[in-house]
């Protein structure tokens, strides 16, 4: 899965790398500091402070309402903190909007909207990619930039069909997006955040009404792209994937975080079991 590579300042490298490779120090590839921010009297994340190393699959649990999702919402720029930071890859990104986190590698999926429903898989996929020539029209009257957009927009295409075959969507490419079963939906999810060339990926409750069957395909393909140097941040409900496919584990509560370590050790904490209590888990 390679595309082009852009030429903005805040184009990330093509292929994540891992911290011995990349030159850069082992520092955590995100640092959230103290994050806070409330709703009017309810304060929804109340001092976070937790890293995300480089090349984990990073588990983020707690019970509902802990503020897990906000937590996902500020550190991807969708809202701003109150106050806090987010250093992503040694760089201040506090309050940048998705667009901005998505070009320095940082980005989370989000819901397919309906209204792409009637766009096939294919063209869901290349949606919207950063960089691209082809959003720059008006450029395509100038000599030679024409030929390159026509280049560039054929590029995209194969990469979309790499990605999905990778997720083995492919078969479906030609298919309406609104005929996706919920669980090939959130495998396009991940297709679509893929074709940004992200070095980390957040996913909120990336598993949530899918079948066993693609769970397994889903997970096996987070697990291969953690291999290849992408970096995971992951909400997940479901206790056993958490402590099967997460480490470390970080658990929130009530806005701040409770505990993190390895699955085992975070399993039989009694501050978590504590912190659970009352819920269905
Ligand atoms: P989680 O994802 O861990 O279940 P959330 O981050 O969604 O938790 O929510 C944390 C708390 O903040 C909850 O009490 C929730 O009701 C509240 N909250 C989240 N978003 C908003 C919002 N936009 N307006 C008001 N309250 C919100
Ligand atoms: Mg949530």
């Amino acid at each position: 899965m390679t595309t082009p590579s852009t030429d903005t300042d805040e184009a990330a490298t093509s292929r994540p790398a891992a911290a011995t490779e990349d030159g850069t120090t082992g520092a955590p590839l995100l640092q959230v500091r103290n994050l806070r921010k409330s709703f009017g009297g309810i304060t929804a994340v109340d001092g976070a402070t937790f890293d995300v190393d480089r090349g984990t699959i990073t588990g983020l649990i707690g019970p509902n309402g802990a503020g897990k999702s906000t937590t996902f919402d500020l550190v991807t720029g969708v809202q701003t903190p109150d106050s806090g930071q987010v250093i992503f890859d040694g760089t201040d990104t506090t309050g940048w909007r998705p667009h901005r986190s998505a070009n320095r590698g940082l980005v989370r999926t989000f819901q397919i909207a309906r209204e792409l429903d009637e766009m096939t898989v294919l063209e869901n996929a290349m949606l919207a990619p950063r960089g691209q020539l082809g959003e720059q029209l008006w450029r395509a009257v100038l000599p030679g930039v024409r030929d390159e957009v026509v280049k560039q927009e054929e590029r995209l295409r194969e990469q979309a069909w790499e990605t999905l075959e990778f997720l083995e969507l492919d078969h479906l490419a030609e298919e309406y997006a609104g005929g996706l079963s919920g669980g090939q939906r959130k495998l396009l999810e991940l297709a679509r955040v893929l074709m940004l060339e992200p070095e980390m990926i957040l996913l909120d409750e990336p598993l949530a009404g899918v079948n066993p069957t693609l769970e397994t395909k889903l997970l096996e393909r987070l697990h291969a792209l953690r291999d290849d140097g992408y970096t995971f941040l992951l909400v997940e409900h479901d206790m056993d994937v958490i402590m099967n496919h997460c480490e470390p584990v970080i658990v929130l509560h009530q806005g701040s975080v409770l505990v993190e370590g390895p699955p085992e050790q975070v399993k039989s904490d009694d501050r978590v079991l504590e912190a659970y209590l009352g819920e269905d888990v």
